[in-house]
This record gives C-alpha cells, sequence and structure tokens, in this order.
C-alpha cells in the first residue's frame, strides 16, 4: 500500500499547515518556488482553498457529512452522493463559497470526479470482472481519513485536434502509460491549466476524452500524491498577477482570495497498483468524461455565488456615486439578477433530477446541467458589463494605491475622487478596484474565462445537447397534434427515446 503521511485535517489551520514542507517542482515566471506557502501571488489562492474548511467549521450541516466509510464527519467535497438531496447540497455549498471567497475556490473537481469514478469503476467491473471499485473504494477511505483535498487531472495539451492521442507526432500530448511493472504504471505526458493542483494532496488523473482501441496506454486512470517525484508544474499567469506583490491591499481587488491553475507534466511519474481505477479499458472512457463533465457542469453555480459579489459590488457602488434610485440602475440590477439566477436555476434543477446510478450512486441530469455551464459561458460576461457600467470609467482609469497615500497628490486624489460627501474616498476606490478584479484582473480568470472554457468550452456543451435533445420524441409530439398518422416502426422508436422524459417527470 502506498505511504499515506496526512494527518486528518480537521480546520482551515490543519489544512494550511498540511501545506508547508512539501517538496514540489513548482516555477513561477521563471523561478523555482520552494514554499508556496509564503509566495505573495500563490497565497490568495490557498486561502480560497482553505475556506472550503472555515466553512467547513462554522457551517457543518452544508460543507461536512458523515462518511458511510469512516464514520467520522468530513469535507462535502469527499462525499459520493448517496440522494439527489447530496448532489443539490453540493451546489448550495458552491455558491456560499463563491460568495465568500468572489473567486474560484479549486475544490470542485476532485468532488466530481470521485463521484463520477465512483459509478464508472462500478461498472467497468461488471464488465470485464476487474477489481477497480474495491481498490476505489479503498482509496476513497484513506481520502476520507485525512479529509484531504484530491484534485482532478483530466484536460490533456492535446497537441493536433484532428488526431486520436496514438496518432499524434509526440505521444506524450496525452497523458500515457509508458511502462509496466509488476508494482504498478509509469505515465508521462501534461495536463493543461490544473484547477487547484498546488493546494491539493493527491490528483486523480483521467483521460481527457473518448479513446480508441489503439489507445489503451491512454486509458489511465489513478491517484498520484501532488509531490510524486517525476512531476513539474509550471504556474499559469493571471492578469495582474504581480500587484499581489506590491505593498499595500487597494489595487489587488480582493486581497484575500484568488484562484489557481498551472501545467502539471508528468515525466514516468509512478502509480501503485493499488491506486489505478482504469488501465485499458478505452471503451469506458467516454462514459468516464460523459459522467465528470455533467456533475462538473452543474458545479458552476459556483459562479452564481461569485456573482452575487459582483451584483453587491455593483449596486454598492451606484450607491457611492449616488445613482442608486435611477430607475436605469435598479433595472440594470435587476437584470444581472436574472442573469446570476438563471445559472444557479438550471444548475440546482439538474441535482434536483438526480438518479442513481448502478452503483448506488446519485448521478445529476446531464441535460440540465450542461445548460447551466452553457449558461455560464456567457451571463458573467454580461453581469460583467453591466457591472462595469454601473461602476463608470473610473474603474479602469483610477490612480493607484501609491499616488492615494503621497503626502502631496494623495490628498487631490481624496478631493477629486470623491463620490457621495459621507462616503470615504478610499472605501469608492476599493470598490471600484474589487469590480476590476472580477471583471478585468486576477478573478476575472475565475469569473469569465474559466466560466468560458472550464468543464468544456461552449461547443462542448452544444454536442451534449445535439445528443440529449430528443428531436424525434419532439417531432412525435408535434406531429400527434398536427392530426398527422405515424408510421407505426417510428412510432416505436420514439417511445424508447422518450424514456428521458419519463425519468425527468419522475420525482427525484
Ligand atoms: Fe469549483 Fe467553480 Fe472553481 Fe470549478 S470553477 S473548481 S466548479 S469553484
Ligand atoms: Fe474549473
Amino acid at each position: 500500500m502506498t505511504n499515506l503521511t496526512i494527518a486528518k485535517i480537521n480546520s482551515a489551520q490543519d489544512y494550511l499547515d498540511s501545506l508547508r514542507g512539501r517538496k514540489l517542482k513548482l516555477y513561477l515566471m521563471g523561478e523555482p518556488v520552494d514554499d508556496i506557502t509564503t509566495h505573495p501571488i500563490i497565497l490568495p489562492s490557498i486561502n480560497a482553498m482553505a475556506a472550503t474548511y472555515r466553512l467547513a467549521e462554522e457551517a457543518p450541516e452544508l460543507a461536512t457529512v458523515v462518511s458511510p466509510l469512516t464514520g467520522e464527519r468530513i469535507s462535502r467535497f469527499l462525499h459520493v452522493c448517496q440522494s439527489a438531496d447530496d448532489l443539490v447540497m453540493q451546489n448550495k455549498m458552491q455558491r456560499r463559497l463563491g460568495q465568500l471567497t468572489g473567486t474560484c475556490f479549486q475544490r470542485c473537481v476532485g468532488m466530481d470526479a470521485i463521484n463520477a469514478l465512483y459509478s464508472v469503476s462500478y461498472e467497468i467491473d461488471e464488465a470485464y470482472q476487474t477489481s477497480y471499485h474495491q481498490r476505489f473504494l479503498a482509496f476513497l477511505k484513506e481520502m476520507h481519513l485525512q479529509n484531504c483535498v484530491i484534485g482532478g487531472a483530466m484536460t490533456d495539451v492535446k497537441g493536433d485536434r484532428s488526431l486520436a492521442p496514438h496518432e499524434q507526432a509526440d505521444p506524450d500530448l496525452f497523458v500515457r502509460i509508458t511502462r509496466r511493472t509488476a508494482e504498478g504504471v509509469y505515465i508521462s505526458g501534461a495536463k493543461a491549466h490544473q484547477t487547484g493542483c498546488l493546494n491539493a494532496h493527491y490528483m486523480l488523473v483521467m483521460p481527457t476524452m473518448r479513446l480508441g482501441e489503439h489507445d489503451r496506454d491512454y486509458a489511465i486512470i489513478g491517484a498520484i500524491p501532488v509531490d510524486a517525484e517525476g512531476i513539474t508544474y509550471i504556474y499559469g499567469r493571471q492578469s495582474c498577477d504581480t500587484r499581489s506583490l506590491e505593498p499595500g491591499s487597494i489595487d489587488v481587488g480582493n486581497a484575500q482570495y484568488g484562484g489557481q491553475e498551472a501545467m502539471v507534466i508528468f515525466d514516468n511519474a509512478f502509480i501503485p497498483n493499488e491506486w489505478i481505477f482504469m488501465d485499458g479499458e478505452y471503451d469506458f472512457a467516454a462514459l468516464l468524461v460523459d459522467r465528470f463533465t455533467a456533475y462538473h457542469r452543474r458545479s458552476y453555480v459556483c459562479k452564481s455565488g461569485v456573482g452575487d459579489v459582483v451584483i453587491g459590488a455593483a449596486a454598492a457602488v451606484a450607491e457611492m456615486n449616488g445613482v442608486e434610485k435611477a430607475s436605469h440602475i435598479k433595472d440594470k440590477l435587476v437584470e444581472m439578477t436574472h442573469l446570476n439566477e438563471t445559472v444557479y436555476a438550471t444548475g440546482i434543477a439538474a441535482s434536483y433530477q438526480g438518479y442513481a446510478t448502478k452503483s448506488g450512486c446519485f448521478l445529476c441530469d446531464s441535460m440540465l446541467a450542461n445548460t447551466c455551464k452553457h449558461h455560464v459561458t456567457k451571463m458573467p460576461y454580461e453581469i460583467s458589463r453591466l457591472a462595469q457600467d454601473l461602476a463608470g470609467g473610473m474603474v479602469a482609469t483610477m490612480p493607484s494605491e501609491q499616488d492615494l497615500n503621497h503626502p502631496e497628490i494623495g490628498q487631490l486624489i481624496r478631493k477629486y475622487l470623491k463620490g457621495k460627501a459621507s462616503v470615504p474616498t478610499e472605501d469608492r476606490m476599493r470598490m471600484l478596484r474589487l469590480i476590476e478584479n472580477l471583471t478585468l484582473g486576477r478573478n476575472a480568470v475565475g469569473y469569465l474565462t474559466e466560466s468560458l472554457h472550464g468543464a468544456g468550452s461552449p461547443q462542448a456543451q452544444r454536442v451534449q445537447i445535439a445528443r440529449l435533445m430528443q428531436l424525434e420524441y419532439k417531432k412525435r409530439l408535434a406531429t400527434v397534434l398536427a392530426g398527422i398518422e405515424l408510421p407505426a416502426d417510428k412510432a416505436a422508436v420514439v417511445e424508447e427515446l422518450g424514456s428521458y422524459f419519463e425519468r425527468v417527470f419522475k420525482p427525484a
């Protein structure tokens, strides 16, 4: 069995302590980083992850569950859903954490990966008499005992998008098995923009797409410690990230919290047999990706929590500017709220429509999950546009904190950047910087671009929606109402297709 070294993490402080002293091979802006916990650019992302532990301390009913594997209280992020209500509670926790941090708190990838893997490992075993599910349960029990963070590593760098993994000029453009031994496998390749990977303790490596029979060596699912030998991390830059290196707390916009993405490069990194949950069953790769993305696309209700912060900041700045009573301002806030709630509504509806897989684990409704994520690729952009509209041009042209604190020109800024007389100029500047942070700066990575591409770019959702949209069934509805007779064989086919709707109409 793999050596497990982490004592159970019971608090945000325990979590911060658990990240110290690890040997990671990490580069940020061309420099090696020895200790992520003291790096000013990385720290806000660690704080955001730590917020998931803090919420567990402050609201255990929202952010923890009793583990069916250990009988102890653990983070909800490590829980495999036993009911539709469990899925719904994940969404409520995600919205709350979005509200508290105003950024991506990075922990949902692992949560959605363990839920997908639970049912997929069960179904691989059923098809091939393998023992992946039992291995996975043993792994999960260890994770519950440690109450640690699992990251998911799915998105390969992909090379030439028109070619399958085995057809690439460089075989490492998708993560693959390079060597098998009696003890386990060695993997090489790279995973791009891996959310929160450095803030996790373990990564679940998974294939990124449907695989064919010549891609067997790419059909690998396994767990690996983040600090395992043979892994190099290259930290992703974020817009305005070096503001975190400047003195002060205004210009960063959100001094406490930020997201994190890095490129993860495996160079013959080892995965022991006990932690391998797929090896060569390429025909199950698509099912894994389908289930993971279904879970993860409704997890994007996290953005409705961040949206609450954007709307709050826009309303606050309007008030500071003295325009809160103008009808067009109120109307824009209503529009922002309507868009934000549409994201939440579709995501949580996907969870309410959850149903049991063969393994007993509950899976959300894929059509609604994809609809949620598709909204997320658009609505935060419109909400951001309206926030900048309400903020005014100062959101992008404001002098710096250094100018504000300057003995000579500081007083000019306090005088001329004043809004309402009762509001300190510094407060107005802080609110404007927060809007900048969310819509142009560091946290726009999470609120906008991650909303666009995370859990699959817009076209990926459209493909799923096209697959699930049941046009034959819908044509039948129209045909019957139009008084046209259905051909008998056609009627049989569309009855079967209607089963999707039967499930959806059943109470959860
Ligand atoms: Fe979670 Fe949202 Fe970040 Fe994805 S983008 S990890 S769903 S907070
Ligand atoms: Fe993401």
